[in-house]
């Protein structure tokens, strides 16, 4: 089958009425499909490891709506979950029993979590995170690594300046010079550079902020003893060590990578997961340092939907299914995955190289336009991939070996075409 066989032509009508409403048609920029071209598809329902698109078109789906449908969508425990809890109204505003009981789920997995507090969303789990590890030190630089993403929040939309490594410059527009300037840079998986900032500035930095397995520059697992350095050097420099599990947590393994690594972080940061593809993010850590959260401590932080009951029972019906099979399951997939497409990378002479870290994996070419038109060869054979090579590959736990063949197939077909 070749792209012009397949008809979008609804999916079209529906972008065009979405661009008059929205930037770019969309409400997250990589939706847009600006790096690969193309319209995209509008999505009309979704079951397991398959979305329908508006035009009828099956879809296998490694978007995972970026890693909360770790399950796969409509699970039929998660549906059952929310559907219940939806019968009994839809947000209070006040304390209610399942914010405890997926609280008390994620303590146990995660016990460097004593104390955590939900949020609506990984921006606002991230920034909650800084202005607590400031509020707590009372300093005020913070150190992220180039190529992280940690959300939208201003001190977080920075990269390298001129160097390699230093003082941050703004990422986006409207993002204040003077607000870049908090923030320092350092590649990632490199001790040195994280060092030489902590030499210069030690006495200012409030935290550090890490991917443990960087997934927003693609797929790069940790460098061996990396993450314990940089547990070494910040407490060192009497700095907090906050982990950004938005990615990871619930999906590297259960414990997250704080698990898998043995690496303890001060402060946690956690999302999509933990909602079952609703609205959620939590951060946590010590108790002594959660204690200067309001309304314990000074440090302000609220949220009109934080612990939505809806939300609170999807998070648990997905979580509650997340035992040691399933990751197993899931590297399985994984690994079959890695070598099926290295497999036809080789035969078809290409120079995709895959990265893996159990469900989490991106296939990197050697150019963007490469990725480009892969992506659109296995889109036009009904496998949807993340529209970027910048982007991990979810693989859920619906996934079978019939969707793994036939992607596979597709890759083949895909590789083969464009060595044409
Ligand atoms: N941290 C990481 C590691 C992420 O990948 C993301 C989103 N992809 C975020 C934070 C922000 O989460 P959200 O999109 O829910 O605001």
């Amino acid at each position: 089958m070749t792209a012009g066989e397949v008809d979008t032509s609804r999916s079209a009508e529906w972008m065009a009425r979405a661009e008059a409403v929205f930037p770019g048609g969309v409400n997250s920029p990589v939706r847009a499909f600006r790096a690969v071209g193309g319209t995209p598809r509008v999505i009309a329902r979704a079951a397991g490891p398959r979305l329908w698109d508006v035009d009828g078109n099956e879809l296998i789906d490694y978007i995972g709506s970026w890693g909360p449908m770790i399950l796969g969508h409509a699970h039929p425990e998660v549906v059952a979950a929310a559907q219940a809890a939806v019968e009994r109204g839809t947000s209070y505003g006040a304390p209610n029993v399942l914010e405890v009981e997926l609280a008390e789920e994620i303590t146990a997995a995660m016990p460097s979590l004593e104390r955590l507090r939900f949020v609506s969303s990984g921006t606002e789990a991230a920034m909650s995170a800084l202005r607590l590890a400031r509020g707590y030190t009372g300093r005020d630089k913070i150190i992220k690594l180039a190529g992280g993403y940690h959300g939208h929040a201003d001190a977080l939309l920075v990269r390298a300046g001129s160097g390699a490594a230093g003082i941050g410059r703004p990422t986006s527009a409207g993002v204040t010079e003077a607000v870049a300037a908090e923030t320092l840079i350092a590649p990632y998986n490199d001790v040195r550079a994280v060092q030489r900032l902590l030499d210069e500035h030690g006495t200012s930095v409030a935290a550090l902020i890490v991917e443990p397995v960087a997934a927003n520059m693609g797929v790069v697992p940790p460098a061996a003893g990396y993450l314990e350095s940089l547990r070494r050097l910040t407490h060192e420099a009497g700095a907090l060590l906050i982990f950004d599990e938005v990615i990871t947590g619930f999906r590297v393994a259960r414990g997250g990578a704080q698990a898998l690594y043995g690496v303890t972080p001060d402060l946690t940061v956690l999302g999509k997961i933990i909602g079952g593809g609703l609205p959620v993010g939590a951060y946590g850590g010590r108790a002594e340092i959660m204690a200067e959260v309001a309304p314990d401590g000074p440090v302000y932080q609220a949220g009109t939907l934080s612990g939505n009951p809806v939300a609170m029972a999807c998070g648990l019906a997905t979580l509650r299914q997340l035992n040691d099979d399933v990751y197993r399951q899931l590297d399985e997939y994984g690994a079959t995955i890695e070598a099926g497409l290295s497999d036809a990378a080789r035969s078809a002479g290409s120079l995709l190289k895959v990265v893996r870290v159990g469900s989490l994996l991106t296939a990197f070419f050697d150019d963007d336009a490469s990725f480009g038109r892969f992506f659109h060869g296995m889109l036009s054979r009904g496998v949807l991939l993340p529209p970027s090579q910048q982007e991990a590959w979810f693989v859920s736990a619906a996934h079978t070996y019939v969707e793994l063949r036939a992607t596979l197939v597709a890759a083949r077909a895909a590789l083969r075409e464009m060595a044409a």
